[in-house]
């Protein structure tokens, strides 16, 4: 089946153009960008709602603060509480957080 990327109607494999609203359609199977696409790749992208460089950044920068933030907070509760343990998974948690975010 080809759901239309228009109208979303159910069509068969073998129909090339929406029976509901006459949209072309495009197989699955063939994943070809289409010709917009491959002339202005970066404006289709940011089309899709992909965040610019400069907002990426900002929220990488974000993201380190909340990670600190939540450090410093483990931190300050293990004072009070005079137990470091909760330092030792909470490290790990941030590093592997931290790890994944840069695959
Ligand atoms: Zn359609």
């Amino acid at each position: 089946m080809i759901t239309c990327t228009k109208c979303g109607e159910q069509n068969s494999d073998e129909t090339r153009f929406c029976s509901k609203c006459n949209n072309k359609l495009q197989s699955s199977r063939k994943a070809a960008p289409t010709e917009e696409a491959r002339h202005h790749p970066l404006e289709h992208f940011q089309h899709e709602g992909v965040p610019t460089d400069s907002w990426r950044a900002l929220m990488r920068m974000v993201e380190a603060w909340a990670y600190v933030l939540v450090l410093l907070g483990v931190g300050a509760g293990c004072a009070y509480f005079t137990t470091w343990w909760p330092m030792y998974p909470t490290v790990g948690i941030l590093g592997l957080l931290l790890w994944f975010r840069r695959v």
